[in-house]
């Protein structure tokens, strides 16, 4: 695992995302970071990452992930990702790599199935179990052919267990974990491409309705 390529593609005099320190990459830690980073760049996508040796394990998710078991997502495995890039949320400037405005749309902690993480990921086969603000259960990525992507190709599949459900959750939960912000907010504060950023939204009709129908109320004392 090595961030070369990660670098290799990125001016980071020009844009404001990490460049990765070596301290950051050896740093130990029991529990394993998982980071969603909904990123409205050429086309949107989800930016599913698991850490992983000290890197993030980065796979773009065009479609985002689905809790229906019988729904199959492409994943793209991408260049390895500093650890510190799961708390980025901002605007990568038009004309870099990955321009337009990044969202941590979801985060917290992955646990392998089983132990030997690079054995699954060698034989294309990695079940896991996400503990994120969204996410939750039991999931897998297995490696697929046929989407002329050489073994970069993935799906990422939800388990059948009891967090299972027919819900839309990027249209039900389009906010940051982190700012509560939307694309759109994220491109405004940081002087990105707001019209941009609000294609990636959900409709503003379809916030309305959802807000209607009850969202989600939360206790003051939740979090500490
Ligand atoms: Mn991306």
């Amino acid at each position: 695992m090595s961030l070369e390529k990660y670098r290799e593609k990125r001016d980071f005099k020009k844009s404001p995302e990490p460049a990765g320190s070596a301290k950051t990459a050896v740093k130990a830690k029991q529990r394993l970071a998982y980071v969603i980073q909904k990123h409205r760049a050429t086309n949107l996508h989800y930016d599913f990452r698991l850490e992983f040796r000290g890197v993030l394990l980065s796979w773009a998710v065009p479609k985002g992930p689905s809790l229906d078991p019988s729904v199959k997502r492409l994943a793209m495995q991408v260049e390895d990702h500093p650890l510190g890039y799961g708390g980025f949320e901002g605007v990568i400037p038009e004309g870099e790599y990955g321009g337009g405005t990044v969202m941590v749309w979801d985060n917290g902690e992955w646990i392998p199935e089983s132990p030997d993480i690079e054995a699954a990921l060698n034989k294309g086969d990695l079940k896991f179990t996400l503990r994120g603000e969204k996410l939750h259960g039991s999931w897998v990525l297995v490696r697929t052919r046929g989407y002329g992507g050489g073994n970069r190709s993935w799906l990422l599949i939800k388990h059948r267990d009891e967090f299972a459900s027919q819900e839309d959750i990027l249209t039900e939960k389009p906010r940051s974990v982190l700012s509560k912000n939307l694309l759109a907010d994220i491109a405004r504060i940081n002087g990105g491409n707001v019209e941009k950023a609000a294609t990636g939204d959900p409709p503003r009709q379809v916030r309305a309705k959802r807000d209607s129908v009850g969202a989600p109320k939360k206790k003051a004392h939740a979090r500490t």
